[in-house]
């Protein structure tokens, strides 16, 4: 099958490119080595080895393309650029990557491979290794130091791509163990917020859900949604600062929507009972005309306080997500423990409640604020 389909690519580039450019070009083309060794002889080979033909390609970019090993082998010992573009954005190194030319990719990497460089997809050679499912070449690629964890204009790192565009089969599992030996971070999401977890969950792709689980996607089981609706808790906490609140915020969704916000108010309003938590559920209250936020879900930008929690057990919210908890809070003052003390709360069972790291620190959010 990949024999195939290297045959077909074969095809295809050389009926693209009809009338080629050189001599040179031209016996790479048919496969000639005998021509293409006396003209790589000749004095002016230098002149030669970065001649384009008419869509931008140098002779060893033709030759990666078409597989011509030994072709590849003499023009790069002859200084041919590995790095050299096409009018595709293609050079010898990201053809090879992307294509599973390994003998050829290893050369370009003896010879100066760019390893940041990208195709214009603004994909590194590595993302169309592992969506392609080249896993000698994810392998060797994995041993330079390419950024495993790079995004592409899509949105996507190697890993996403690979359980996006795959099929979940038996190499793209291969693969995903290497990206994830390799470093992939699995917790990098795309433009939407959606885990590579997600993606195989949904595409039920069950061995490689297993491998993402063994890999501590069981730890975040907290989805980035989750981490982006946190982080928006935060920035009101922060916006809220700048106007000289006390640095809290919260916000309550339900099914992925939001659907009310608050921020601390007690400075502004003498209300002990404004607290980020109470002020959003007194408009999610409001807003459904009713007191029941079963499967309500609030995130906060701190552990909540044992007031605002009960406002949260008495309304049925299932889930609480927050990113600061009292020890952080303690170094400002912000702590709620010697409340948690005095009313002798120890464990909290009755509801789903956890710390979720975001890109905020507490440093950052509760520094220079008002008391
Ligand atoms: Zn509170």
């Amino acid at each position: 099958m990949e024999k195939i389909s290297n045959l077909l690519t074969i095809v295809g580039i050389l009926m693209t490119s009809p009338a080629q450019a050189t001599s040179l070009h031209e016996a790479i083309s048919n496969n000639d080595l005998n021509a293409f060794k006396n003209i790589i002889s000749s004095e002016k080979k230098e002149s030669l080895l970065e001649l384009r033909d008419e869509i931008g390609r140098t002779p060893l970019l033709l030759s990666t393309q078409l597989n011509r090993i030994e072709m590849a082998r003499i023009l790069i010992k002859n200084g041919a650029d590995v790095n050299a573009r096409d009018a595709k954005q293609d050079t010898p190194y990201l053809f090879a990557g992307a294509e599973g030319r390994n003998e050829i990719l290893l050369m370009t990497l003896e010879h100066g491979a760019d390893l940041k460089s990208t195709n214009r997809y603004g994909g590194t050679a590595l993302i169309p290794a592992a969506e392609k499912g080249h896993l000698e070449t994810v392998k060797i690629l994995l041993k330079t130091k390419i950024n495993v964890n790079h995004i592409n204009r899509l949105g996507w790192t190697a890993l996403l791509e690979a359980i996006i565009l795959s099929d979940g089969g038996k190499t793209h599992q291969d693969i995903i163990r290497e990206l994830i030996k390799g470093g992939a971070d699995i917790s990098i999401p795309d433009k939407d917020g959606v885990s590579p977890l997600q993606h195989a969950q949904k595409r039920n792709h069950n061995e490689i859900v297993e491998l993402l689980k063994n890999a501590g996607a069981k730890k975040m089981e907290h989805t980035n949604s989750d981490q982006s609706f946190l982080e928006q808790a935060i920035e009101l906490a922060i916006e809220n600062k700048a106007k000289s609140g006390r640095p809290f915020g919260a916000i309550i969704v339900k099914d992925n929507k939001v659907i009310a916000s608050g921020v601390n108010n007690m400075l502004a309003t003498f209300d002990p009972s404004s607290h980020a938590e109470l002020e959003a559920i007194r408009k999610a209250t409001a807003s459904i005309r009713g007191m029941d936020l079963t499967g309500y879900k609030i995130y906060a930008s701190a552990q909540p306080c044992p007031m605002c929690l009960a406002a949260i057990a008495m309304t049925n919210i299932s889930e609480i997500i927050y990113a600061f908890d009292n020890n952080d809070a303690a170094p400002f003052n912000y702590s709620s423990k010697n409340l948690y003390d005095k009313l002798r709360i120890s464990e909290i069972t009755f509801i789903k409640m956890s710390e979720v790291q975001t890109k905020y620190s507490a440093v950052e959010v509760y520094n220079d604020s008002v008391k």
